[in-house]
């Protein structure tokens, strides 16, 4: 699970309610700063059977296991479906099947998906522990199914925790707010979020993050959507590396931004190594049918090799004498360690 530097505070901090955990924690800060990787990281740790002394989830044991596989038999996220249809931060591929239909999703969250969560509560839980709902974000709920769920926190049923996230309480109900301990995750610091932004490859952070009113998170999905074109030729190439590909890859991409292809490689190379070991795709799960090719083919040796010269890479980036040769090579390297 993913938790960002500017968390570690508000980590600590709610540490203190795991003795007596509220039924219902509301937590609430402005857009784009990762509340929602925040709350799945608090709540795998509730569920972990053997919680680290900071709090942090072991990653180890069963309970872990079903919760990054996405199945956790004491576990459900709800959002609106219109989030559903996109990759999840955490690499995740939701809502298969009925996202695809040819309506725009819901923005909404329905009522059809609190009165679910009643199935949930009613059976007993498989690890004799909490059951945890994680559901954000808390303004998407309509009216209908904020009543339905003000219902449920009236009369919380045991042994259940509830994780709500909001970017704006004016927007939620009242009787919904007074019934949720309010939790802060304010505003990174601008430095800190600045430091986070670079670490991504995002060139010309400082005004991106600006942009977005330091949120950023907000900033690095605006700066990554401001060259998508680019990052699609990319991965096209990589998931089929070809000596012709790369040069013709390179021509198309000499006037990109450097450090984002560095970036791009780097993730997408870190998705075959992790498919490799454990069978999770982190940052572009649409591409699985490659990865796992990539995978299966590659040997672990040309890997490490091929992740080595990417993060050399990293450190010229910014200066490289000439762009299109920068990129050939990078692109000729890879396609000598992965073919
Ligand atoms: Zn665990």
């Amino acid at each position: 699970m993913t938790m960002y530097p500017w968390q570690q505070a508000a980590w600590t901090q709610l540490q203190q309610m795991r003795e007596r955990l509220p039924h219902a924690i509301l937590f609430h800060g402005p857009a784009g700063t990762g509340k929602a990787d925040f709350l799945e990281t608090f709540a795998q740790s509730l569920l972990c059977e053997n919680v680290r002394p900071d709090g942090h989830a072991c990653g180890e044991c069963a309970s872990c296991g079903w919760f990054v596989q996405h199945n956790h038999p004491d576990y459900r996220r709800v959002r609106p479906e219109a989030l559903e249809d996109e990759p999840a931060p955490d690499g995740e591929e939701g809502g298969e099947g009925k996202a695809r239909s040819t309506k725009a999703p819901s923005k909404d969250i329905k009522i059809e998906q609190i009165r679910a969560l009643a199935d949930f509560m009613n059976i007993s839980t498989h690890r004799q522990g909490l059951r945890v709902v994680v559901l954000y974000p808390a303004e998407a709920l309509n009216m209908p199914a904020s009543n339905a769920l003000l219902k449920t926190l009236e009369e919380p049923p045991p042994g259940t925790v509830f994780l709500l996230a909001s970017n704006s309480l004016d927007r939620l109900l009242p009787t919904i707010l007074s019934r949720c301990r309010k939790f802060a995750l304010p505003m990174p610091a601008h430095g800190e979020a600045l430091a986070w932004l670079k670490e991504q490859g995002v060139a010309d952070a400082d005004s991106w993050l600006r942009e977005q009113g330091g949120a950023p998170l907000a900033a690095l999905a605006e700066a990554e959507g401001g060259s998508r074109e680019e990052m699609e030729a990319l991965l096209h190439f990589l998931a089929r590396p070809s000596t012709d590909g790369a040069l013709r890859t390179a021509e198309k991409l000499a006037k990109a931004e450097l450090p984002a292809l560095v970036a791009w490689t780097q993730r997408w190379l870190y998705d075959v190594f992790s498919y490799k070991l454990s069978g999770n795709i982190r940052y572009f799960p649409r591409y699985q049918k490659e990865l796992a090719a990539l995978a299966g083919r590659v040997h672990t040796a040309s890997l490490m090799r091929a992740i080595k010269g990417t993060s050399e890479r990293r450190a010229v980036a910014d200066h490289p004498l000439s762009a299109k040769l920068f990129v050939e090579d990078m692109l000729l390297e890879y396609t000598s360690c992965c073919t």
